[in-house]
């Protein structure tokens, strides 16, 4: 039986757990967190490591087929044709890597596993990982060969001479950071060569137009960073990014965006060669199994000012993620001292993740086939789809010239792309492979033969800044749908699902509730009423957590009568269905699966980890533990509607979710202590990492440690503060209901237009009953709006007055959906009576009629929010809409913008009712000082008893600041460019012969990296 088979060779490899610990480099071996799941840790470097998976199909999800947790569908193979026809994935966690595990991803990716015993897939995965960390493979493929041949002859394992490996200790000692100065430290490690390649494109870059480079060592790495600074309101003059984009990503124009790539210790090199380029060191073909890639690391931040220091600039590559909030504290204690303070913003995380894990691959993609980043990109999904295995056999190798429908496909993307970025961004030079499109053939300088990386880099994380919202944030694919948010948001595939709330990528919901705890509060009100009227909608699909826990002394099994036991449980034992039940009976253990809960337990055979043997017992007791292993939360999205008890858990995991301001206050208390305590050690975290890793492997103590009762947040030990990561609410939120921190993160994250609480009385909306809480809204991304104001050109072309405004009133439950989805005619559910549209009414009275009130909100609610309604801009073409009157009825999205939202709460019982009366007839004034849009006379809006509704102008046109005066002069460039200097002199003396090359244009050392690179203007 080829399962059976499957489960000895896992128990045979298993046995070798011990020689491997030896080898110092394989340890942790075992199984998964799920059966037909190996996992095992590959360290390099002493404390680095990288965490393999390997994940045979099938294995799981015959067993636990009650449950429905995210991976099910993509697994739907069996094992029951291992090891011929079984498939599989491997993957890998390099949250404890540097930039030396770049590739590992990769690697470990293309293992083939269908067609393969386990011993194969692990062999060939050993092969892959020694050959990427330049580690020996032979001795522990000589332990795998010892185990396949005991495995043969069914003997006992005995453990053969393993030769143990000094890890290399120089690259252990990471104890750099708080003692490192900004001084430039020893340059000699720089090659000649490398220097003034170094030297040559940065001056390239600063030709283009990015002027803010620099240069920092990192002599205990061996390597060196090389970073670019770009001042955001700069992205935004140039249209590349919009004043609401950098809002909702939580981007302050005034800020320098920066990317750092660290490279070491070489430098990296595109060359051109007879028109055909590619990147130096890496194997021209990049989709062999295994391609070798040179060592470069990524981050994306913003920071304060242009420069950067050396220690902060270091310490962006030993926080393990981009996306970290502890260094935003960090940072915070060092405002007093440092230059620079570096902080995530809301793409960080998936920027860096695609630059470190695809740039070069897309790279040389472009290069080898003659394709832009689109095409590039599309040709990566060809290629490296989640199967992964199997080369795509239509795909050409190698030639680019063979023509296939793929590399058409790829072209059209590349087409497509070009249109959609001439249309509406002045971007066109983000494809340009050269620093120079216009003179790239006739260039006469020595360095024509190459192409200048970080400018290739920096062009390319613009341009995916520029189209964020339409990729996923995790798998980076794109995104095909009708609505086209502000915010970029995840797949629907139930692995981006899983990686986004259960990795928790992306947006930090502690930094929301800290500064917008208003709109928090609305976006928990508005997901709740939804789910307690059933119609939550973009639902939690994949959003929750496994559970793992054992409960030993369960209970006593009485009888058992082939699979129906008669149990008694311990009163504090709950018992599911889906629990392993696990006994020991005549010296043997035995494990089941509960598959149904009634008088008796219903029980599944043997799983056939244990002896395969029916057995029934009389007149005794025998003890069982409950192992519980199975999801809690909602299942991966299915065919067929929502069930109400989904919806319900939605309302009843809510119910427990404290007042957001509660949580605000929590976390400013958090943020003092952090400021108070933080020190942030090294050392520390190691060492805590190790006892973190130590628990891990100890199941029983891990299970153990999560039935005891949760620290409260409010005595967390002091180690936890000192890290730093202290900015969390999990703790808290897990303490009360392991749902609700998921629950919290998902309605705060799939929120995908920007929300601003409009407190000041000059931006808010005048004419508006005081009752109601004001928001300004940005739902679409700067494309969508483009196209309104294409239509607002053209069709009011003759008109004074360009946009009309009307009020559009829908049920509070259906609010939930509009601001992830956006209006469509789907939110019509009061007929068409008047025609096809979105429909609107010019006073405010009419369309509360829509907005039916609902009572039982959201209990936690500061206000209760029982009543919302949007006021929306509407290009002024009455002629051309469905209907006016008595609704005005609008055919096309395209006319349509939502700008505002007003909320009415509801009021407490303590409140009388000529107090609530006196709040309805407070209206917001018009401000002093402030200009409202002309409106058209003909169709004004009011609020039904003639008062106009105002609307400010303030907002529509904001100020285009002046780029502010730089006297950045990188310490690191300078020292480089002196030394380059330096040695051109001692060549010219050498020769004797010829003058004096001047590299750098320029006498005044100073100036150099300011301005006097090669402009256009000298030309
Ligand atoms: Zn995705």
């Amino acid at each position: 039986m080829p399962r059976k088979e499957f489960q000895q060779d896992v128990s045979k490899l298993l046995k070798l757990q011990q020689a491997f610990d030896e080898s110092s480099y394989l340890r942790g071996l075992a199984r998964g967190d799920e059966d037909g799941m190996l996992v095992f840790r590959f360290h390099y470097a002493g404390r680095r490591r990288v965490d393999v998976s390997l994940v045979f199909n099938g294995t799981f999800s015959s067993h636990l087929t009650q449950i429905t947790p995210w991976w099910t569908d993509l697994f739907s193979g069996d094992l029951h044709t291992y090891p011929d026809g079984c498939s599989g994935f491997c993957f890998l966690d390099d949250s404890h890597a540097d930039f030396r595990a770049a590739g590992a991803a990769e690697a470990v990716a293309n293992v083939p596993i269908s067609r393969q015993s386990i011993f194969q897939c692990f062999e060939s995965c050993i092969i892959r990982l020694c050959d990427i960390f330049k580690t020996p493979s032979d001795p522990l493929l000589r332990i795998l060969a010892k185990g396949t041949e005991a495995s043969n002859s069914e003997g006992q394992v005995e453990r053969g001479e393993v030769e143990t490996f000094e890890s290399d200790s120089s690259d252990d000692d990471c104890n750099y950071g708080s003692d490192l100065d900004d001084s430039i430290s020893d340059l000699s490690g720089i090659s000649d060569r490398m220097r003034e390649l170094l030297l040559r494109d940065v001056n390239e870059l600063i030709s283009c137009g990015y002027k803010h480079q620099g240069y920092l060592t990192w002599p205990a790495e061996n390597g060196f960073i090389l970073y670019s600074s770009i001042w955001i309101q700069e992205l935004v003059n140039s249209g590349i990014l919009t004043q609401d984009q950098c809002l909702a990503w939580n981007l302050e124009p005034s800020k320098y965006m920066f990317m750092l790539m660290k490279f070491g210790p070489e430098y990296i090199e595109v060359l051109r060669k007879d028109n055909i380029s590619y990147i130096r060191g890496m194997d021209t073909n990049p989709t062999a199994a295994y391609h070798p890639q040179p060592l470069v690391e990524f981050r994306v931040v913003t920071g304060d000012v242009p420069s950067l220091s050396a220690t902060d600039g270091i310490g962006m590559f030993q926080a393990n993620t981009a996306n970290n909030d502890h260094l935003r504290l960090q940072n915070k204690t060092r405002q007093e001292t440092r230059r620079t303070i570096l902080s995530p913003f809301f793409l960080s995380w998936s920027l860096a993740d695609i630059l470190n894990r695809r740039f070069l691959v897309l790279l040389s993609y472009r290069l080898q086939f003659g394709l832009n980043w689109a095409g590039a990109e599309l040709m990566y999904e060809r290629r490296n789809a989640i199967s992964g295995n199997q080369p795509d056999p239509c795909f050409p190798s190698g030639d680019p010239h063979t023509r296939s429908t793929d590399w058409d496909l790829c072209r059209s993307a590349d087409a497509q792309e070009l249109t959609f970025i001439q249309q509406h961004r002045h971007a066109d030079q983000l494809n340009s492979l050269s620093a120079d499109p216009a003179d790239s053939t006739s260039k006469s300088n020595r360095f024509h033969h190459y192409l200048n990386f970080p400018l290739l880099a920096l062009r390319y994380v613009i341009r995916r800044l520029a189209l964020a919202s339409r990729f996923c944030l995790v798998c980076h694919r794109q995104i095909n749908k009708e609505f086209e948010p502000l915010k970029p948001f995840v797949c629907d595939s139930a692995l981006c699902t899983y990686q986004y709330f259960h990795l928790g990528l992306g947006a930090s919901i502690e930094q929301e509730i800290i500064h917008h705890p208003g709109v928090v509060d609305m976006l928990v009100s508005l997901a709740y009423v939804a789910a307690a009227n059933q119609k939550l909608d973009p639902f939690p699909h994949g959003v929750g957590y496994m559970k793992f826990a054992v409960h030993p002394n369960a209970g006593q099994i009485l009888l058992r009568e082939g699979n129906f036991l008669s149990v008694q449980v311990e009163p504090f034992v709950r018992l599911a269905v889906g629990d392993m039940i696990e006994y020991c009976y005549q010296g043997q253990n035995f494990r089941v699966k509960v598959l149904a809960i009634d008088d008796y337990l219903e029980i599944s055979d043997e799983l056939p980890i244990i002896n395969k043997r029916s057995v029934s017992f009389q007149d005794q007791q025998i003890p069982f533990k409950i192992i519980e292993n199975h999801w809690l939360g909602w299942p991966i999205r299915q065919a067929g509607a929502v069930r109400a008890h989904e919806h319900k858990l939605v309302v009843q995991t809510l119910d427990q979710l404290p007042p957001i301001k509660d949580l605000q206050n929590a976390l400013n208390q958090q943020l003092v202590t952090g400021f108070m305590q933080s020190k942030w050690s090294h050392q520390t975290e190691a060492q805590e990492e190790d006892s973190m890793n130590a628990n891990v492997l100890d199941r029983e103590t891990e299970s153990k440690r999560q039935k005891m009762p949760q620290d409260c947040p409010t005595k967390q030990s002091p180690s936890y503060v000192d890290r730093g990561k202290s900015l969390t609410l999990r703790s808290t939120l897990d303490s009360i209901n392991r749902l609700l921190y998921p629950l919290l993160r998902w309605i705060i994250c799939s929120n995908r237009s920007h929300v601003k609480e409009l407190v000041d009385d000059k931006e808010k909306v005048a004419g508006v009953g005081v009752g109601y809480w004001q928001f300004k809204m940005v739902m679409s991304n700067p494309d969508k709006e483009e196209r309104f104001l294409k239509e607002q050109r053209a069709l009011t072309a003759r008109k004074h007055v360009k946009s009309l405004w009307a009020f559009h009133g829908s049920p509070l439950y259906n609010w939930h959906s509009i601001l992830r989805t956006g209006l469509n005619f789907n939110q019509i559910v009061h007929g068409r009576s008047y025609g096809h549209g979105i429909y609107h009414a010019f006073e405010s009275v009419t369309s509360l009629g829509y907005a039916s009130r609902s009572s039982g909100g959201w209990p936690g609610s500061k206000t209760g929010i029982n009543l919302c309604l949007s006021l929306n801009e509407i290009v002024n073409c009455p002629e051309n809409f469905s209907c006016t009157t008595p609704y005005l009825v609008v055919p096309n999205i395209d006319w349509v913008q939502t700008r505002f939202l007003f909320v009415r709460r509801s009021y407490s019982a303590s409140e009388t009712a000529s107090q609530t009366e006196s709040l309805d007839q407070q209206f917001t004034c018009e401000a002093d000082g402030v200009t409202y849009v002309p409106m058209n006379v003909n169709y004004t809006p009011s609020d039904g008893y003639q008062r106009p509704i105002r609307v400010p102008l303030s907002s529509a046109i904001a100020p285009v600041p002046e780029s502010p005066e730089h006297n950045f002069v990188d310490p690191g460039l300078l020292q480089l460019a002196k030394e380059e200097e330096a040695r051109t002199r001692r060549n010219v003396k050498r020769q004797r012969s010829v003058e004096p090359v001047d590299v750098l244009h320029g006498e005044d050392d100073m100036v150099n990296f300011n301005a006097r690179a090669p402009s256009k203007r000298e030309k």
